[in-house]
């Protein structure tokens, strides 16, 4: 069996804390059901620059680039406030995304059932919750020139950012949102700003055009994007997969993120585009939240939003689906059991720490 060549970044804060779970899953894998991994493992962040002084070596970035996949930790702390911006513990992430060309960001929505009553919309509005958004990530107004300050020299200046895409960056990400969508309910909903924007109007239109033309089996509807927002508050469980441009999926992800509960409970995934011979795609996995220096180092940090990046990373990098179903369906039986790291903990319920939460969800794991 072709080996699997994974690549972890553990980083700084909570980022080695929450990977050693994943690293008992991977050791587990390998030894009991001949996965193949091989594991390499690299920094990036505050610790690079103590290592290095820069936030991620070159020769880290060249296994990086080398890996069939990435696991990514959490970078950043105060240690690391002032040193100078081009090695900042962030640049790490942003040149792993940039070279490695990581245009689609994925995040889900998932609200375990025996966590409904925690989130602050009503149980019934998210108990069983399980949406994806789908970020074009390199494109849009955060990048589009020209962005400046500009001095009118009448005592006043304007701020400038550009909204740009093009039809080929607006396909390829659709493409990405129509394949996913294959492979849970097989519906799209596409976002975007068609009334005010030239860029919305154009957003439409190439997404029209690349289901008519390759993903007619999939169901597709439009929204506009502030609609869109009302609608994931109102009733999230209408939509499947969603796809939208980089501003308005950095906000509607994280509305999407609060309805489920916890930062220590949401994972990602950054997809590149596939090999024109291999047909694989680069690809890093990477909780959502950050180092967490505030309780970095105790013992207590949620480990399920790393371990369910690697199960994405099992689904999406390695067509692994079953092992993946099998370890999202490790951790809702561990939440169902009652168990709970300090961020989620409620009455009645086990108070754990990162190793015992790690270790349950690997012992559900094997005994499924
Ligand atoms: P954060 O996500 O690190 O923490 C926010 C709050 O959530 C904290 O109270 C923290 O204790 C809690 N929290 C986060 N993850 C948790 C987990 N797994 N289990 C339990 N509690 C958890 O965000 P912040 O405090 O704004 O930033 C801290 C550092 O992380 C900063 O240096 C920031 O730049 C960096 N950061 C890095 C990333 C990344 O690596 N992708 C993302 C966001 C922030």
């Amino acid at each position: 069996m072709a080996s699997r060549k994974l690549l972890l970044l553990p980083g700084d804060g909570i980022g080695p804390e929450a990977m050693a779970e994943v690293r008992k899953l991977i050791d587990f894998m390998n030894a009991q059901m001949s996965a193949g991994f091989e594991t390499e493992e690299g920094l990036v962040g505050g610790c690079a620059y103590d290592a290095h002084g820069q936030s991620i070596s070159e020769a880290d970035m060249a296994k990086a680039m080398a890996a069939d996949a990435v696991l990514f930790g959490a970078v950043g702390g105060p240690k690391w406030d002032a040193v100078p911006y081009e090695v900042r513990p962030e640049a790490g992430l942003l040149r792993l995304r940039k070279d490695m060309e990581l245009f689609a960001n994925l995040r889900p929505a998932i609200c375990y059932p025996a966590l409904a009553q925690s989130s602050s919309l009503k149980p019934e509005v998210v108990e069983g919750l399980d949406i994806l958004i789908i970020r074009e990530l390199t494109g849009g107004v955060y990048f589009g020139e020209p962005k400046e300050i500009i001095d009118l020299g009448n005592g006043q200046k304007r701020g400038i950012d550009t909204q740009v895409y093009d039809p080929f960056e607006i396909g390829r990400i659709a493409g990405v949102a129509f394949e996913l969508a294959r492979t849970r309910r097989n519906e799209v909903c596409s976002m975007e700003k068609r009334n005010v924007m030239k860029s919305g109007v154009l957003w439409n239109e190439v997404v029209t055009a690349t289901h008519k033309a390759r993903y007619s089996d999939v169901k597709l509807t439009h929204m506009l994007a502030d609609a869109g927002g009302m609608q994931l508050v109102r009733w999230p469980k209408q939509f499947d997969v969603i796809v939208t441009d980089n501003l308005f999926g950095d906000m509607l992800s994280d509305v999407a993120a609060m309805l489920t509960g916890s930062l220590g409970m949401l994972p990602s995934a950054s997809l590149g585009a596939p090999d024109a011979k291999t047909g694989s795609r680069k690809a890093l996995y990477e909780p959502v939240h950050g180092s967490a220096p505030d309780i970095a180092g105790q013992g207590i940090a949620n480990p399920i939003a790393m371990i369910a990046s690697f199960a994405m990373c099992l689904r999406y990098s390695f067509n692994m689906v079953e092992e993946a179903d099998r370890l999202e369906r490790a951790i809702s039986a561990v939440l169902d059991d009652g168990l709970r790291t300090a961020d989620i903990m409620s009455d009645g319920m086990t108070q754990v720490g990162t190793t015992q939460m790690g270790d349950a969800i690997l012992a559900r794991f094997k005994a499924a």
